[in-house]
């Protein structure tokens, strides 16, 4: 008799699969969409010096009070301050310097005046408009003073967060290492796409959806291997792979062969080695394994194995394994935003399961509608869906109006 499963109890299951990650420094750009896992401090004031929010010329700001267009202030400029120039010429009196935006302010100098205000001549420049005190001027540590919390830890770093990173010095930051993902295909209908299709076969589908889905969810997956309906193939692939993966496999994930019928490869392969295959209350996705392979070290190699049908795999990655993963690179909320939305239209679903339906949100009415039928072979539906709509076990009759459950697939 094979166990059945809640939707929570075998989250949690594979939850225990998937413990943290390593910290590891990341040079910037590696470390996008990542999480920081330790606080970051600027060493250093931003900006770190003094310097012209304009291009023109600094000045004494008294010198030049009472400079109009009709009778502008003539002074001599002394020095030319281009970005970038890193010695520190003072201002004398009487004097103006030419300067560049981001270029550092000259002792003695209290104000820009920005070119349009001027001549624009190199020798000596005609002031027409006063400048108040501090005019154009961007302060040491205006942005941030020496030793702020620049990021703290658990940030998700983007653009913004990086470019700050940046700013502030770092070259790499500590983020929790992306989790390893081996995706291993199974089936002997299986045909890589871009070969030619005899009638019986399909395109193997669910490796590049899985690598994608690992991908996006923050993990490290490369080309999906798929191997035919055999047990010691199967094996032979997993020892293959895992013993040439430079860095070690955090996950194996398989799709197919683990259902009720005969040649389930997954399961007679790893059934007797660690991995336990049970029924999960939910549809689709009712099919599933999880474990501990033996034979990869002294813990063995954590192992999910989801159900072939595409919609299945995809469903059961998003209930099952994207949230483990996430959690295991530190994602301080590692789940798919969820709403409670109202139904565009009744739906129904089975007794005792819990449905998970691929929706699309009616921006404009502010409801969710099914997209497609419930059946797990339908891809389209799929590639068209941005939601799922949850529809709990307890009812059979959702209605139109009730308000339900929504993951956000797209964000
Ligand atoms: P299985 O769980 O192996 O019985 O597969 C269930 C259904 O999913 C069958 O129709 C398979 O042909 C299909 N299927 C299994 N694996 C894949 C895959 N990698 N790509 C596309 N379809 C698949
Ligand atoms: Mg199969």
């Amino acid at each position: 008799m094979r166990d059945v499963r809640t939707v929570s109890q075998h989250r949690a299951v594979i939850a225990a699969l998937l413990p943290p990650t390593p910290v590891r420094e990341h040079t910037l750009v590696d470390a996008v969409g990542l999480v920081l896992a330790k606080d970051l401090r600027s060493p250093i004031p931003l900006p770190p010096f003094d310097n012209s929010a304009m291009d023109g010329y600094a000045v004494r700001a008294r010198e030049v009070a009472n400079a109009t267009p009709e009778h502008p202030i003539r002074l001599p400029v002394a020095e030319d301050i281009p970005a970038g120039r890193t010695d520190t010429p003072t201002l004398r009196p009487g004097t103006a310097h030419r300067i560049m935006t981001g270029a550092p302010m000259p002792p003695g100098a209290d104000a820009i005046v920005p070119v349009e205000h001027t001549d624009g001549r190199i020798v000596d420049v005609r002031i027409n408009r006063p400048a108040e005190p501090g005019a154009h001027l961007r302060r040491a540590g205006e942005d941030m003073p020496a030793g702020t919390l620049a990021l703290p830890a658990g940030t998700i770093l983007g653009a913004a967060q990086l470019g700050l990173a940046a700013a502030i010095g770092y070259a790499t930051v500590p983020v929790r290492r992306r989790p390893y993902v081996l995706i291993l295909s199974t089936g002997s209908e299986l045909v890589k796409p871009g070969r030619p299709l005899r009638h019986g076969q399909i395109y193997e589908s669910n490796g590049a959806m899985l690598a994608a889905a690992v991908i996006e969810a923050g993990g490290r997956a490369e080309q999906p291997r798929s191997v035919p309906d055999d047990v010691d193939e199967l094996l032979e692939t997993v020892r293959l792979q895992v013993s040439s993966a430079e860095a070690g496999v955090d996950l194996l994930l398989t799709s197919g062969g683990v259902s009720a019928g005969a040649y389930e490869v997954v399961k007679d392969a790893l059934a007797s080695r660690g991995v336990e295959f049970v029924k999960v209350a939910m549809q689709p996705g009712g099919p599933q394994g999880a474990g501990r392979l033996a034979g990869f070290g002294a813990a063995g190699l954590p192992t999910v194995t989801l159900p072939g049908n595409p919609v299945s795999a995809l469903v059961s990655f998003e209930v099952f394994v994207r949230p483990a993963l996430r959690a295991a690179m530190g994602y301080p909320h590692p789940d798919r935003p969820v709403r409670r939305l109202p139904l565009g239209e009744t739906l129904r679903s089975p007794a005792g399961k819990r449905q998970f339906r691929r929706g699309i949100l009616d921006t404009a009415s502010g409801t969710v509608r099914a997209v497609g039928s419930p059946g797990s072979h339908l891809l389209s539906a799929l590639a068209r869906a941005s939601c799922f709509i949850v529809l709990d076990e307890d009812n059979t009759e959702h209605q139109a109006g009730e308000e339900t459950e929504v993951w956000l697939l797209d964000r």
